[in-house]
């Protein structure tokens, strides 16, 4: 636990910056896993993205958790294409209108942020648990992270409770025929292959994690 009470906004950016650098560690295997369902493209996109918001933040660090959640969703909507960074986009900037002016983040905080941000790729995706997407990654991730929030841990216990839900969550939709996203147009042939957007959203929350443990 980190000798204050939670996350200020340099602890999000710091984490922010984290999840940048393991977006680009990954970019090939997200491309890879794109390129057997999709068009290829998940690991570059999201790459540019986090490049981008990294340089935004290099000119100026907002003061708030919420500021900096809001800057990754704004860039992250301009300049990734495809599905991804609109969904990211609006999960990012629910979890920030959700946060509201808090300078601090705690366990609440955090577990509310999370169910916004699914909320933001369930009202822009229509996507449900079984569709083959990152909902079936964000959404066992939100529960299980609600449940640490009333069991008095930290947030470094609740986001590694969050990240080992979606990552049972992505590899549970290797089986499943996709029904959104451009990996539905191959019907059945799209079964017995990880959803490259559950993957790269469990990716998202054990860097989160990660860093929360560091602070
Ligand atoms: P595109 O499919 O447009 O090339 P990306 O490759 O960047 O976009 O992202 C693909 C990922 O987006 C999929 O693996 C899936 O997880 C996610 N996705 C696609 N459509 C939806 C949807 N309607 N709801 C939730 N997630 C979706
Ligand atoms: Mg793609």
């Amino acid at each position: 636990m980190p000798a204050r009470a939670g996350c200020s906004a340099g602890d999000v950016a710091g984490a922010v910056r984290a999840v940048a650098a393991v977006v680009a560690e990954h970019r090939v295997e997200l491309i890879q896993l794109d390129r057997a369902i999709g068009d290829g493209d998940h690991g570059e996109n999201l790459d540019r993205g986090f490049k981008a918001v990294v340089s935004k933040l290099d000119e100026s660090t907002p003061d708030t958790p919420a500021g900096v959640l809001k800057l990754v969703a704004t860039t992250l909507i301009s300049k990734v294409g495809g599905a991804a960074g609109p969904l990211y986009g609006t999960a990012f900037l629910r979890a920030a209108t959700a946060l509201g002016d808090a300078t601090e983040l705690g366990t609440a905080e955090v577990a509310e942020a999370l169910r916004a941000a699914l909320g933001g790729v369930v009202a822009r995706g229509k996507a449900e648990v079984g569709d083959k997407t990152m909902v079936d990654a964000l959404d066992p991730a939100v529960r299980a992270a609600e449940k640490a929030a009333g069991e008095q841990v930290s947030v470094a216990a609740l986001l590694s409770a969050a990240a080992d839900a979606a990552a049972a969550g992505a590899e549970s939709t290797v089986p499943l025929v996709a029904r959104k996203g451009r990996a539905s147009y191959l019907g059945e042939r799209s079964a017995g292959h990880l959803d490259p957007g559950a993957r790269s959203t469990m990716l998202l929350l054990r860097s989160f994690a990660d860093s929360a443990g560091a602070s």
